[in-house]
């Protein structure tokens, strides 16, 4: 469970799953020499990777390369089952801000002899969050600039506009999958830049509406 800020109270979330869409900007997927999905495709970061603002990120042994990756996420209030992309509003309570971290060395070798991509997503810590969550009447997700910094120093820059997918599409497509439960939330992807995390490093990341999330990198 964590606690977000929400309309000026705390918002207790216990979701039953994070959904994690992938390759969804261009320039990212260009990045890692990754071809573009054909549509809205996604795999699950377990909730006890989730970690609250402010909190230490620890480098699992046997990780050689964390990587950030600064993504918008979408909490979802209704929960339902083949939700119709239309109808996707009426399932989002709030946005937040997230970093799905990533051992990519770990995600390579996964990639490379065809196996899941669990472990390199869904070591504790790997999921921070917050530490606002915006109602989704307050805001619209489109056309917000989205960055990561480490140590000050900008790292990853994008806008919610270069989504290859929309939000309501991503909601759509995996609800004709798995029932979205309240409180699950969708993690929409990372926009270029991504890059290693190394003992010590100081991460701040946001998206314009939201307050930006604040984590430490330690290696113990
Ligand atoms: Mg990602």
């Amino acid at each position: 469970m964590v606690k977000l800020m929400f309309e000026g109270s705390d918002l207790e979330l216990s979701p039953s799953k994070i959904v994690c869409l992938l390759r969804t900007y261009a320039a990212h997927a260009g990045e890692l020499s990754n071809d573009l999905p054909d549509r809205p495709r996604f795999f699950l970061k377990p909730p006890s990777a989730l970690l609250k603002n402010g909190g230490i990120v620890r480098i699992p042994e046997g990780v050689a390369t964390l990587h950030h990756e600064v993504e918008l996420a979408v909490v979802i209030g209704k929960g339902g089952r083949y939700i119709r992309e239309e109808d996707s509003h009426h399932h989002i309570k709030a946005y937040t801000v997230m970093l799905d971290l990533t051992s990519r060395d770990i995600q390579n070798e996964a990639r490379e002899k065809g196996l899941p991509w669990a472990e390199a997503k869904g070591y504790d810590t790997f999921a921070p969050i917050g530490p606002e969550a915006v109602p989704s009447g307050a805001m619209d997700p489109g056309g917000r600039r989205i960055w990561l910094k480490v140590n000050g120093e900008i790292r990853q820059e994008g806008n919610t506009d270069q989504l290859l997918f929309p939000v309501d599409m991503m909601i759509s497509e995996i609800s004709r999958v798995m029932t979205l439960e309240p409180d699950d939330i969708i993690m929409t992807g990372t926009p270029a830049g991504v890059g290693p995390l190394v003992d010590g490093d100081v991460v701040e990341a946001g998206i314009d509406g939201i307050a930006p999330l604040k984590i430490t990198v330690r290696s113990k």
